[in-house]
């Protein structure tokens, strides 16, 4: 294969992929055989010129040395070889039982399909529903307020994830990524995701590819336990043993993966009374703000927005604030989605933003959060869960009750003033007019003040005064690190891995599947199935 670099494709050039690939290479179309894309990226610095940026594999039927000599060391051509994954051996212990996964977010989904691939025929428990009674359990509780604290936003089939927009940008490059994305398209995945370089799924499309890598672990020999959550663990001499679920039974094992994902709070406590070792991570809180979408495509693509190539425009925006070194920034932006009601806790509010695939709502949406730092909560282990409790139960408060989440414009936010919404608020069950100051620790709100002026120079009319800004958005990344060496395995209990965004290990939907996957590989490379 040659492998063409940097090939720039303006966005009105509506050629074949295939007659450009000859074009560049100088080579007759009937030369080219094959052209698979490797990655694809969107260039729009120059919003008069913008292009998409293509990374291509291309089969030719000429010798590829004479194509290379033709080119004479053009650096943005090279022949690459296909890499082959190398082969996974099993380690020389053998396991009593089968191992087992807690939790079926994309960390426990990856751990159990790679398990189950190698014939470990792993044991997955998960403490809510499957991902099609989850799905009305979450619509019941947006529609009416009323919260089910077992199958929610957080916690059921597929994770945190399930209902999000499914982004699946990540800047890790582990080359396993590559297996994860393939297993997501075999489940049903968009195939552009293999290539595309901020590919995203959609929660619509994520929910049929959770269900189908469920399905792909069963067939393989897995078992999987909805309602069914991890309450205790045993442990002898330093060593797991076993679990304990919530209707009492015991599973004994010599090895289990916790993927329990952010919002397992009751689950950190107990981990953290059995004594497994941990410690308090940075993390970041603030609020979800909305606007136009129109409004961010007109900013992002000048006068090209709307174009049908282009799609609903995202955005990355980042504040570094002097005064008191915090750091403001945009998180899991949704472009052309919902903000919706993410709790997991009864009488609190949380706020997350999801999409669907086709990102057509007409709203753009992104978190907008202050680093926190450990020092700031306390000097417990757990003390970031109290502090985003605090903050979910004062939003709950300001917002009125039945989940209403409180919500200001930036106008009223930045000077008191009264400003009409921009947006109609897409916040299910409803919003309330409240100040979010109220919610938020002040050098939160402080910082954000002025990051928004900051953005509003990087996006214009970001900082416009009838955005609309929804509070409070805490669930951003674990508050707690449980601690594992290099061999995945915690450094203080045997047989006990910790895996995926709750343990401190991973910041995505991608990172959490690879996350699990490089875990199970962990676990095959020192047992053998039972
Ligand atoms: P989780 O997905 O949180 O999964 C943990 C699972 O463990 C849950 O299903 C939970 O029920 C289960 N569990 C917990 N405790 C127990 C127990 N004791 N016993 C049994 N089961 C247990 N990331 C992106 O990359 N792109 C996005 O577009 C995106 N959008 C998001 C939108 C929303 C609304 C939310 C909430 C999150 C979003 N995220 C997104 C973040 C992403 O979902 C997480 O990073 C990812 O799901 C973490 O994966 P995980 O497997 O580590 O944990």
């Amino acid at each position: 294969m040659l492998r063409i670099t940097n090939l720039r494709v303006a966005l009105n050039d509506d050629r074949p992929l295939a007659r450009i690939v000859a074009q560049r290479l100088k080579l007759p179309a009937e030369h080219i055989e094959e052209v698979v894309i490797f990655r694809r990226a969107l260039d729009a610095r120059r919003k008069n010129n913008i292009n998409f940026v293509y990374t291509l594999d291309v089969r030719v039927g000429i010798p590829e040395g004479q194509v290379l000599a033709r080119l004479g060391g053009d650096r943005d051509v090279a022949s690459v070889a296909q890499s082959v994954p190398e082969p996974v051996i099993p380690g020389p212990h053998k396991l009593d039982s089968p191992p087992i996964v807690v939790g079926a977010g994309p960390a426990g989904l990856f751990a159990a399909l790679t398990l189950a691939e190698h014939g470990y025929r792993p044991l997955l428990l998960e403490r809510g529903r499957d991902v099609v009674r989850r799905t009305a359990d979450v619509a019941r509780f947006w529609e009416t307020g009323e919260f089910d604290p077992v199958s929610n936003v957080q916690f059921g089939e597929g994770g945190a994830g399930t209902f999000s927009d499914g982004k699946l940008t990540t800047r890790v490059t582990d080359p396993r990524m590559r297996q994860v994305l393939d297993a997501l398209v075999a489940a049903g995945a968009p195939p552009e995701i293999r290539y595309l370089h901020k590919p995203h799924v959609g929660t619509d499309r994520l929910r049929e590819v959770v269900r189908n890598l469920r399905q792909r672990i069963i067939e393989l020999g897995g078992q999987v336990q909805f309602e069914t959550p991890v309450i205790d663990i045993t442990v002898k001499q330093g060593r797991l043993t076993g679990l304990t679920v919530g209707d009492g039974r015991h599973f004994s094992c010599n090895v289990a993966l916790f993927a329990i994902g952010h919002s397992a709070r009751d689950t950190y406590e107990m981990l953290y009374r059995r004594g497994v070792a941990m410690e308090a991570k940075p993390f970041a809180i603030g609020v979800r703000i909305e606007h136009p979408q129109p409004l961010i495509d007109r900013a992002q693509y000048g006068p090209m927005a709307g174009h049908p190539k282009l799609g609903a425009a995202d955005y990355a925006l980042v504040y570094h604030d002097k005064k008191c070194g915090r750091t403001a920034y945009s998180f899991c932006m949704c472009p052309g989605g919902v903000v919706v009601a993410a709790a997991s806790e009864a009488g609190g509010v949380v706020t997350n933003g999801m999409s669907y695939y086709r990102r057509d709502s007409g709203v753009a949406n992104s978190a907008l959060v202050v680093n926190v730092n450990p020092e700031d909560c306390g000097s417990h282990v757990l003390s970031g869960i109290e502090l985003q409790r605090h903050c979910e139960t004062l939003a709950f408060r300001a917002g009125g009750g039945g989940y209403r989440a409180p919500a200001q414009t930036v106008g009223n936010f930045l000077t008191g003033q009264s400003a009409h919404y921009l947006v109609a608020p897409t916040y299910r069950p409803g919003v309330a007019p409240a100040d979010l100051r109220q919610c938020l620790p002040r050098f939160v709100t402080d910082t954000l003040a002025r990051a928004l002026f900051d953005f509003g120079r990087k996006i214009k009319g970001f900082d416009h005064p009838g955005a609309l800004m929804t509070g409070v958005e805490t669930r951003t990344s674990a508050p707690v690190r449980i601690l594992r060496g290099q061999d995945f395995v915690s450094v203080n209990i045997g047989g006990l891995y910790p895996v995926g965004e709750g343990a401190g290990y991973a910041g995505g939907i991608m990172s959490a599947a690879l996350d699990g996957l490089n875990a199970a590989l962990a676990v095959i490379s020192r047992y053998s199935p039972n």
